[in-house]
């Protein structure tokens, strides 16, 4: 099949729905298959209203141990790392089709659509960092040369969400593959296509058959699958809370493998008043708006110095409302629907709850599967939209009087994904860099900004284990020491 699809009246007319198993699409195993809606319409995703996405079963998850070895983990990174080059090259080349089947699946508008970036720059990178997966030698024990080693798993699995696919896709299997395993990744039920789109580029690329697997299909069903296998031995997983505990504990109860967790946020930005004010409102209500607020680090709290609050207020609610909201493949549109009824739904109710606890500012409405940008003031610190992950364009903006306070309610949620602090006192920032209980701290900056060579992942309930460039390489690795006694 090629895997460039060719746009007939706006849509790609070669869309693949099928499981990618040991380098070629299949059906699943027991011919079940799921629909997939638009969100803002509630239509098919196709063309001639009959694209369903095969789900994987039981028998799918199995057959890959040890692939590895035969094919990525005995040759040296270089060569590893020349079909994740060319994979990079081509996501470059294919953004319409990546954009195209992200905005019908999920709803992200197409303008500005960089994921297909984001992820190549991501295969790029790990596959120069192939070499830097290595052990360390020791002769501090006397009469030893003693080493370790650094060794690939085999087999190890990736879970991922729906709100940014393409891009956890490519943090999870790069530095999979350079390290020598085999992959096996599930897409989200929600947003399977460019998961699918990825795997045929894999082929052209020139990906070892079978070393990239990705499964279509549900988490209670091939998610819960992968996470018991015992031939996966380690776990990449990003998305709920939910899932990431019950990922865990299936881990836990099959054979132990290591596990990676990346989720939820409820992240805080803290706003002094000798901030640039335009710079912050504008900083943190993109943060909020960007992909309708479907973000997990998106600052959803924002604490105000009391000096300031009416002003920073006016400034945030302009820039918070100067979207475009439409139909996500309207290249103007820049605020698309919530990914599906659900989330539609989940988003109203905090909505609602919202009314109750605080103040409207700002928006509130919610119609056909959009949601205005909405601001409260007023909620109590205790409030379940102070502390749940809403998962939406809602933001709570709070006033502070003093460091002291405003330190202790940002850090007051079982949350601990990103944090952020405006102010030109470079010693409160400090403090602040320091207090914060979050796995990354923008000064001046916040969500979506991330260090491209940094570490990411959760404090508290927002994660296990941390995802990165030099990270990630470690977590996919198992370790061995050897122990050389010399005569
Ligand atoms: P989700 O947990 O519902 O689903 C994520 C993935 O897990 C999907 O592929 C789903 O099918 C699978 N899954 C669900 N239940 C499972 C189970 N019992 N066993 C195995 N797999 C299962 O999350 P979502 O709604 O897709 O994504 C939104 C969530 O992801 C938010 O909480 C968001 O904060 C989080 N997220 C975190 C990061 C991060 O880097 N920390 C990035 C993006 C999204």
């Amino acid at each position: 099949m090629a895997s460039t699809n060719t746009f007939v009246d706006g849509k790609p007319t070669n869309i693949e729905t099928r499981l990618f198993i040991n380098g070629e699409f299949v059906e699943s195993s027991d011919k079940k298959t799921f629909s997939i809606y638009t969100p803002s319409t509630n239509e098919l995703v196709a063309e001639d209203s009959s694209l369903r996405g095969h789900c994987s079963g039981h028998q799918h998850s199995s057959g890959y141990r040890q692939r590895s070895a035969a094919s990525m983990g005995c040759i040296v990174p270089t060569q590893r790392a020349a079909p994740l080059k060319k994979l990079a090259a081509l996501l470059r080349q294919n953004k319409d089709e990546f954009a195209y089947l992200e905005a019908v699946c999920m709803g992200r508008p197409v303008g500005g659509y960089i994921d297909n970036i984001i992820a190549a720059n991501k295969f790029e990178s790990f596959a120069e960092a192939g070499y830097t997966g290595k052990g360390v030698s020791s002769l501090n024990t006397p009469g030893f040369v003693n080493m370790t080693l650094r060794q690939p798993f085999g087999v190890v699995a990736a879970i991922i969400p729906w709100n940014v696919p393409l891009v956890s896709l490519a943090g999870k299997v790069a530095p999979a593959l350079i390290t020598g395993n085999t992959v096996v990744l599930k897409s989200s039920e929600k947003a399977p296509l460019t998961s699918l789109k990825l795997a045929q580029l894999s082929i052209e690329a020139g990906f070892p058959p079978g070393v990239l697997n990705i499964l279509s299909g549900h988490g209670h069903i091939s998610g819960a699958t992968l996470s018991a296998h015992m031939d996966v031995r380690a776990i990449s997983f990003t998305g709920s809370g939910r899932a990431g505990s019950m990922i865990q504990t299936a881990a836990a109860q099959s054979n132990m493998k290591n596990v990676i967790l990346e989720l939820g946020g409820k992240s805080p930005a803290v706003i002094f008043d000798d901030a640039d004010l335009e710079s912050a409102a504008a900083k943190t209500a993109n943060s909020i708006q960007w992909n309708s607020g479907q973000v997990c680090m998106a600052n959803s709290r924002i604490y105000v110095q009391d000096t300031i609050a009416e002003r920073f207020l006016e400034l945030f609610n302009v820039a918070f409302s100067s979207i475009h909201q439409g139909n996500p493949l309207n290249p103007a549109t820049n605020h698309g629907p919530q990914a599906d009824k659900v989330q539609f739904e989940t988003v109203q109710r905090y909505i609602a709850l919202g009314k109750e606890s605080g103040t409207l500012a700002l928006g509130g409405a919610a119609k056909d599967g959009f949601i205005e940008p909405t601001v409260f003031t007023n909620v109590a610190q205790d409030a379940k939209i102070m502390q749940e992950e809403i998962f939406g364009p809602v933001v709570n903006i709070c006033i502070f009087h003093t460091e002291e306070e405003a330190l202790a309610k940002a850090n007051d949620t079982e949350y601990g994904l990103y944090a952020a602090v405006f102010t030109k006192d470079i010693n409160r920032a400090m403090r602040f860099a320091k207090g914060l209980e979050a796995g990354t701290v923008g000064v001046n900056c916040t969500s979506p900004v991330t260090g491209h060579d940094l570490s990411f992942g959760g404090w508290k309930s927002s994660g296990v284990g941390r995802e990165g460039l030099l990270e990630s390489i470690n977590a996919f690795l198992e370790h061995k020491s050897v122990l050389i006694q010399i005569e």
